[in-house]
Formats: structure tokens, sequence, C-alpha cells
């Protein structure tokens, strides 16, 4: 035909749902609790480090985004050489396919997980091997196994898994890395990492030392309260860090996003603090759920999910009367943020009263 046509898998991208923000219902305080965002503003040294930073922005910013190199390797313990950063952690997964996938090669993930995965791993002309997760919402980590074929290039662990929350532990990664084979790249994405409080909780750090064929995840953008500036940042050995940079957009992060988060990480004990007390919400809202009678899958992350099937678009509709906005999952479930006190009253409310009828 006459005019340019995408390669076909771009055609077969599925849509990326953002968050709802709030509707503004006059005279009420909503709440975005569609999002898994930090509800708190930034800490002030933040701002100011990220102001100071906008005064540079005639300028490119540091390609090497060097100051953030260091202070993520000094407070890591790792060689800046095995880090890479990047414009969130969903642009370390384009990445990771556009570095390690030929077209057809196959990408196991659980499902229902980030919603990103299948998005980025159809626009790399990959192939999605969705592995369901287990009725309490747990990666099925011997079905995901069962899944790798000679295809597989990628396989994506999620912990704590979005939606659903909750996160596997050391020793059932250890027993599935110990039977991936080595030539399959596995990557732990520790989007949630701060708020796991669980025992045997996994060691990515020392997971990615003894293995490798395992890159771990993480990102500014949940704990860290940094969301709207989009960095994150990858852990894993020279080989698969060093082709994690040279795949990545040059000028990603951007001057700001890089100053606010090197002031972050010099202001970690103030932020871990608020990471504490949504850890504390996380555990009031949860009992009280469960006192209601709802299964709330454990929730190791800064959300928790309700399965809803065909209730979950009621059950989204009753949130947004109440001034809560929560990510519905059509046909499957509704995952709702941890904010604040307030919002997350507003929450136990209306699941309550859903409950009721
Ligand atoms: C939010 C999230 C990310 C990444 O977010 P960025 O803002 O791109 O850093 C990655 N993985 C999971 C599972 C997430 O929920």
């Amino acid at each position: 035909m006459s005019h340019p046509h995408p390669r076909p898998n771009v055609l077969a991208i599925p849509p990326y749902v953002p968050g709802k923000p709030p509707a503004a219902a006059p005279g009420t305080t909503t709440f975005k609790l569609s999002s898994n965002e930090n509800p708190y503003p930034p800490l002030p040294g933040v701002i100011e480090a990220a102001t100071r930073a906008v005064e540079t922005m005639n300028r490119y910013p540091d390609m090497g985004s060097s100051a953030l190199y260091d202070a993520l390797a000094a407070r890591l313990g790792v060689p800046a050489g095995h880090l890479a950063t990047a414009t969130g952690s969903v642009a370390l997964i384009y990445q990771v396919l556009a570095a390690f996938c030929e077209p057809g090669d196959e990408v196991v993930h659980a499902w229902r997980s980030f919603e990103a995965y299948p998005i980025a791993i159809t626009t790399a002309a990959a192939t999605s091997v969705p592995v369901p997760v287990t009725t309490d919402g747990r990666h099925d980590l011997a079905a995901m196994l069962a899944a790798i074929t000679d295809r597989t290039k990628v396989v994506m662990v999620c912990t704590p898994n979005n939606p659903t929350g909750p996160a596997v532990t050391q020793a059932e990664l250890d027993a599935f890395l110990d039977a991936v084979p080595p030539h399959v790249l596995v990557v732990v994405d520790e989007a949630y990492v701060e708020f796991v409080r669980m025992d045997d909780a996994v060691d990515g750090i020392a997971t990615y030392r003894s293995h490798p064929n395992v890159v771990v995840f993480r990102t500014f953008s949940k704990a860290y309260g940094l969301a709207g500036f989009r960095v994150g940042y990858a852990i894993a050995g020279e080989p698969i860090a060093g082709a994690l940079r040279a795949v990545s957009l040059p000028f990603g992060v951007s001057a700001v996003a890089q100053a606010a988060a090197v002031a972050s990480l010099a202001a970690e004990a103030e932020l871990l603090e608020r990471v504490e007390e949504l850890v504390v919400e996380r555990a009031r809202v949860v009992e009280a759920l469960r006192d209601q009678g709802w299964s709330v899958p454990e929730a190791q992350g800064n959300f928790v999910w309700f399965e809803l099937g065909e209730r979950t678009a009621s059950f989204a509709v009753a949130a947004e009367a109440a001034g809560i906005t929560v990510r519905p999952f059509a046909g499957e479930g509704v995952r709702v943020s941890i904010g604040e006190v307030e919002g997350n009253d507003r929450l136990i409310a209306v699941a309550g009263e859903f409950l009721r009828g």
C-alpha cells in the first residue's frame, strides 16, 4: 500500500492504562490511590537540589549521570559499572528486551503482573509467555520454570507483584534460579522493595552477586516519591549492566531528575521513615478489610488487591463516589494504593459498604 506501515508488532501493542487522576468534586477532598505513588511531598533538600538543577536547563544533562552512579554505588555497595540508570524502571524493561531479545524470542512473566511487561515485550517483537499467578496472587515459579523453552531469553519476576501484592521468598527465588538455564536472563523487578516486611525477604544485591544471569530493577518512583521525575536503575554484573547502558536513550535522565535522586539518597533516613508510616497504614488497611470479610492477598507493596471479577467496575464506581480513585483491571479486580490516612479510611468505609450490598 501507498503509505508507511509500522511493523506488525506495533499494531499489536496493548494500551497502557494509567491510573486516573481523581475527578474534581466541588467541596470535597479527593485521593488518587490509582498509581502506587508516594502520597508525601518531597523532602525540602530534594526540592532545593532539583530547583538548582532547573537553572541548568539550557545544557544537556550529565550523560553519564556520574553523581547519581556514585551515590548509588556508595549506597548499595556495588561498583558503578554494575549499575544502569534509566528514565524509570519501565525504560529498563524496554532496554533489557532491546539488548537481549531477537524478534520471536520468548519472555516468561507472571500474569496478572505489571501491565508494562506485555506492552514492552510486544514492542520488542518478542513473544509474551504469561503464566497465571496462584489464587492467592503469588508467582507460580514451578509453572514459570516449566514455561521456559529453547526460545526463552528473559524471565521477569515481579516481587512484590504489582497488582496482587505478594512477594517471593529468597528460598523460592534460589530454588527457581538453581533450575533456570544459566543463559536465560532473570529480571527481579523490585519496584516496591522498600515496603517489604516479611521473613526470608529477597536480598536482590546478594542474589545478583551470586548469579551472573540476574538483573535487579529498582526505582525512585515509589518509596522515594519521585514518580514524576522518571529515575530507575538496574543492578547486574558488568556484561548485563553494560548492555543496558549501551541501548539507553542518550541524555534520558534529566539533570533535575539526577539531582533529585541524589538528594533523595542523602535524605534516605527521613524518606524511609515515611515508608514505615505507609507500611503501618498498609497493615491497618489489610486488617480492617480482612475483618470485613475480604480475602486480601498478602500485601508487600504500597497497595492492596481486591479480586472482584465482574464486580470490578461497580467497586471502582463506588470508590470514585467516595472521592478515591482506584485502578480497576476490567473483569479481574481493583488495585488500591495506600495513601493518606483519610484516603485509606475512605477505602475501608467503601469496601465495607460494598460487601453489605
Ligand atoms: C511502578 C513500577 C515500575 C516502575 O516504575 P518507573 O516509574 O518506571 O520506575 C516497575 N515495575 C513495577 C512492578 C512497578 O509497579
